[in-house]
């Protein structure tokens, strides 16, 4: 079966993006785990003599720098700018070189920095020992010690030059270079970590060390001194000779001893720049250097592994949630929130694939409604009409195979179903309707569950979901109900109709203008006095041809497009024109004329204050006029109704209840609402006419409309012994061919209106003498 999903667009993206980064994150954690496992392998060494090689030359930088500006600095105490001012000199050279200091030095003793101008009789040793130094280039770079002697500890280097002035006096220039700033950044804090690195002279003389010096040689300011103390094999005069000497060679050299503890460890020596005569010793301990990366490696793996992890709990929280937000989003696209099954949307998909799946197999598209659901609705509530609503899907799944046959509500009781037409199909159907009225049994609704199915039956070059259902829609509404049909096939007759409704549609706005709606009257009669009481105006469509089409051919179709709004003011508006005619004119008796009402006018909310618009427009003597209402009506909107009657009663008109008996009237209403006429539909004098049980119940109808005081008429009157029987139940009134058939308005004032006495009797008996004859 193809499954339905959608994609929620977000979530999804998150989605690929978490899993994106979780690959990421394994690629890097073996990577990463790789890169140490490498340097597990031998290669820790090499990295940490990548680290020493850096630190080795950012110091070489330190030393090469002190050089630069000693031999600038001559130039600056010769330019104008120091006004011979050395002091000066210095001062301006410090702020462009931070970090470094600046001295001047005579042969006497006399020092000269940037705050202070001292004699330091001490100076004296130190400049035996600066001037007996080699100094190549005239530079050399001495431990801090060597030149001022009240240093402890060496941190500096030191850089000299002798200078010789003008007068011949040797003097000298010296810039000081702290190294243990250079030593506490970058690469020292790794060479830190896992040992020491010094730089020292070539006896050994630190001159200056990163800070984990005193860790491992405290105390010792020579770096031979230290490793004596610390291994054995360097209180070998020889071997500690060896050590000594490999100074002297700028290759790097690599040693490696087990100390007095037992642990190994490695040195490595190496030379600065020739010229120097400055050299530097790292030390590191191998099981320290394992170790670390040991810990790194862990390090590595529990930062790779939360991450994962983090990444895989996104992962399951996006995924629910794209999930939940799917369920969430299909829900909504194919759900129906009423019946809990499923939507419109969901039938066209799901549909539409299973005829394309199963051609071979006969199926029938129906369209169906609930009869009178608006009755169940007002009567038993919303929560109980509702649940009919979803018995309608649930009861459909027990009786039909919802592998290949499925029903979706469309909106409020209207429902599709696509069913297989097989032999059993009737009787599924019968146990469904069954089913869903014995649900709402259940549910408290005592009403009969009726479906008015229009069907269509599917064929094999079939696709087009909506138009099958069109056409099952269309046999839907072609049922007439009057005929107690609830179910219809969809045949092409049913198009030629609606092509008839287009053809009604597209000139009825034409016909109205040109006045082809005709009203006529038939005359209502009096059975006792015999004679003449009143009419009903009835339209007549009376085209330019001389074609007559009667009211049922139009006035559904009219109901259902609105037009028949239209067409009773028009109704309304001719009567009042005639009646006002006829009044000026002062030759006529009047008779009450009852009027048509379609119960489409009851919809609007305005139709009361129109109906008293045209009554005033042609000053209508409102006792003349009387509104029939079907009684249907009164029963689907009753409250409406109570109000509407109320409303028309105001203006002073008499209301008839039309049609009383056609439908599912129910006595009560002739108490709530207060309507002054009860007219019984003709169908009550069909074939029942004869049957006992209808005159039984004719009889209690006109007296209980008796004792209320409503008058009772009844249509259909043909024959000579309805009237008989009539009298006889105590019926004043009737309207039937029987008296007359509906005539055109001026023919119906013509006979009986004008003032013309023993006129309008003659006609009567005239007319029932002629039915005499036909029958
Ligand atoms: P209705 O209001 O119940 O009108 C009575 C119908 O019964 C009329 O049919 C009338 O010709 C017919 N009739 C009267 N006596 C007899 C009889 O003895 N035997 C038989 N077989 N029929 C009899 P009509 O004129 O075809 O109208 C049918 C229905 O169309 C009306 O039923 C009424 O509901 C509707 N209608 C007619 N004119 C109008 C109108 O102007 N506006 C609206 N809204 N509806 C109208
Ligand atoms: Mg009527
Ligand atoms: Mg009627």
């Amino acid at each position: 079966m193809r499954r339905y999903s959608l994609r929620n667009s977000n979530i999804s993206g998150i989605l690929w993006l978490a899993l994106a980064v979780l690959i990421v994150c394994v690629s890097a954690t073996f990577l990463h785990v790789y890169d140490i496992e490498k340097l597990f392998k031998n290669q820790a060494e090499d990295a940490f003599l990548g680290h020493v090689e850096t630190g080795v030359s950012e110091i070489q930088h330190d030393i090469d720098f002190v050089k630069d500006l000693i031999q600038n600095f001559d130039n600056y105490v010769e330019s104008s700018e120091s006004n011979g001012d050395v002091q000066n000199v210095i001062l301006s050279q410090e702020k462009y070189a931070p970090g470094y200091e600046f001295y001047y030095l005579t042969k006497e003793g006399l020092l000269v920095s940037k705050d202070e101008i001292s004699f330091e009789g001490d100076m004296y040793d130190s400049l035996e020992k600066i001037s007996t130094a080699s100094l190549s280039n005239g530079f050399i770079a001495l431990p801090a010690k060597s030149c001022f002697p009240e240093e402890e500890s060496g941190k500096c280097i030191v850089g000299v030059m002798r200078i010789e002035d003008k007068s011949g006096d040797d003097f000298y220039l010296m810039v000081s270079r702290d190294l243990e700033d250079t030593m506490s950044i970058g690469n020292f804090d790794y060479i830190n970590k896992l040992g020491t690195f010094a730089v020292v002279n070539q006896k050994g003389d630190v001159i200056a060390a990163s800070h984990s010096y005193n860790q491992y040689f405290e105390g010792c300011n020579n770096i031979f001194d230290g490793l004596e103390k610390k291994a054995s094999e360097f209180r070998i005069a020889k071997k500690n000779e060896e050590l000594r000497k490999s100074f002297s060679s700028s290759a790097v050299s690599k040693r490696s001893f087990t100390e007095d503890d037992g642990k190994e460890s490695d040195l490595f020596l190496g030379k600065f720049a020739d010229s120097y005569d400055l050299y530097y010793v790292t030390y590191f301990k191998s099981g320290l250097l394992e170790e670390f990366v040991a810990k790194s490696t862990i390090r590595s793996y529990m930062v790779c592994i939360s991450m994962m992890l983090i990444m895989i709990v996104l992962i399951i929280y996006t995924w629910g949630s794209l999930n939940s937000s799917n369920e969430r989003m299909m829900n909504l696209a194919y759900k129906d929130s009423v019946t809990g099954g499923y939507n419109f949307n969901y039938f066209k998909n799901k549909a539409g694939y299973i005829l394309t799946v199963q051609k071979e197999m006969p199926f029938v598209l129906l369209r169906f409604d609930i009869m009178n659901f608006r009755y169940i609705n007002e009567a038993y509530g919303h929560d109980r009409a509702d649940k009919v609503l979803t018995a309608t899907i649930k009861e459909f799944e027990k009786h039909f195979d919802v592998r290949k046959e499925l029903c979706v509500r469309i909106n409020s009781d209207q429902f599709v179903a696509l069913c297989v037409n097989d032999m059993d199909f009737d009787e599924r159907y019968m146990r469904y309707v069954k089913g869903i009225t014995d649900a709402a049994n259940e549910n408290g609704v005592r009403y009969p569950i009726r479906l008015k199915v229009g069907l269509y039956q599917v064929r094999k070059e079939d696709s087009d979901i909506q138009l099958m259902m069109d056409r099952a829609n269309a046999a839907r509404k072609s049922i007439d109900i009057s005929q107690n049909a609830l179910m219809a096939v969809y045949s092409d007759n049913i198009i030629k109709d609606m092509r008839k409704v287009d053809a009604i549609e597209s000139e009825m706005h034409k016909s109205l203008n040109k006045g082809e709606f005709r009203v006529f009257i038939q005359p209502k009669w009096d059975i006792v006095e015999d004679r003449i009481m009143g009419g009903e105006a009835l339209v007549r469509w009376i085209k330019e041809d001389g074609t007559v089409v009667y009211p049922s051919d139009f006035i559904p179709i009219f109901e259902s497009n609105g037009f028949i709004e239209n067409l009773d003011f028009y109704m309304l508006e001719q009567l009042c024109i005639k009646m006002k005619e006829m009044r000026k004119s002062g030759n006529y008796q009047f008779f009450p004329i009852s009027i048509n009402q379609s119960r489409v006018l009851i919809n609007n909310p305005d139709y009361v204050r129109n109906v008293d618009k045209v009554l005033s427009r042609y000053e209508a003597d409102v006792s003349m006029i009387q509104l029939e209402i079907t009684e249907n009506v009164f029963f689907d909107q009753r409250m409406k109704m109570i109000e509407v009657v109320k409303d028309l009663k105001n203006l002073g008109l008499d209301l008839a209840m039309d049609d009383f008996g056609s439908g599912y009237s129910s006595l009560n209403i002739l108490k709530d609402i207060p309507f002054d006429v009860l007219k019984i539909d003709k169908d009550f004098f069909d074939e029942s006419f004869i049957s006992n049980a209808s005159t039984v119940i004719l009889q209690k109808i006109l007296e209980m409309a008796n004792m209320l005081g409503i008058d009772v008429i009844c249509e259909g009157v043909e024959t000579q012994e309805q009237v008989d029987m009539l009298k006889k139940f105590g019926c004043h009134a009737v309207q039937g061919y029987f008296y007359g058939k509906p005539m055109p308005m001026e023919e119906f004032i013509e006979k009986y209106c004008v003032i013309d006495n023993g006129k309008k009797e003659k006609e009567g008996k005239k007319a029932r003498k002629d039915n005499d004859k036909k029958q």
